[in-house]
């Protein structure tokens, strides 16, 4: 991490809300998977970075077992597996990727026994990609009244990841799709539903003029990926 690519995203996110005629907060999730420990204490001292994202269960784990008092709170953004559930809930303080009415029944009844309520996100494939990962958009409502009516999840908003194409038109698209979900979501559950959660580090600046109010960021943060090969 250097301390002038850090400036430039933030100003980036700045000419992007100017260019939205935007003011209201854009939250950041800094996304540390692959990333280490020591990487991650460097990202908590960026003052405008709000969360961690992590995509896998036993990753996160590993890496909070030896983090210690973490300022950051952690976000699960990755596919949770049914048996993954109970750790997931252990560990995360929020869970993005809620895309199917046996997840979100598992993730409140162990939610329950813990005394939790989980702040939780929708995850839609609004791209139509058959290889994403989200509740595809007919089953939306089902998911949304499921989720709405547990009493151990707190149902803040929706998450999407674009489809990778160099079209602009398309990434915005699916951008715009998860904004009419929300906007049609609040009014037939009344929740506030404050989080849009889209944008990556390839597509951020779209997402914010389609409204996005978070931002998953972790090659322009950290740098290439490198995949332990296991
Ligand atoms: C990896 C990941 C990101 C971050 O992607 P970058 O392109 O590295 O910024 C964001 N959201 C999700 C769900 C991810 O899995």
């Amino acid at each position: 991490m250097n301390i002038e690519e850090i400036e430039k995203i933030y100003e980036r996110i700045q000419t992007a809300k100017s260019k939205a005629n935007r003011t209201d907060k854009i939250y950041f999730t800094a996304v540390s998977k692959t990333r280490t420990v020591d990487e991650m204490k460097e990202a908590e001292k960026i003052s405008w970075i709000d969360y961690f994202g992590e995509n896998r269960v036993q990753e996160a784990e590993s890496k909070k077992s030896v983090y210690g008092e973490s300022k950051l709170k952690w976000r699960l953004i990755g596919h949770l597996q049914n048996n993954k559930v109970r750790k997931a809930v252990e560990i995360f303080d929020y869970i993005d990727s809620v895309d199917s009415v046996e997840l979100a029944l598992r993730i409140n009844r162990v939610a329950g026994e813990f005394n939790k309520i989980i702040p939780v996100l929708i995850e839609v494939n609004t791209s139509g990609e058959a290889s994403k990962t989200g509740i595809n958009p007919e089953k939306f409502s089902e998911l949304l009244d499921t989720v709405a009516q547990q009493e151990n999840l707190s149902l803040q908003g929706l998450m999407t990841i674009a489809p990778i194409t160099d079209s602009e038109i398309e990434i915005r698209k699916s951008f715009s799709n998860l904004r009419e979900l929300r906007d049609s979501a609040k009014i037939s559950t009344g929740l506030e539903l404050p989080i849009l959660s889209m944008g990556m580090s390839g597509d951020f600046e779209l997402a914010i003029l389609e409204g996005s109010t978070m931002i998953r960021i972790g090659t322009l943060l950290f740098g290439e990926r490198i995949y332990n090969v296991k």
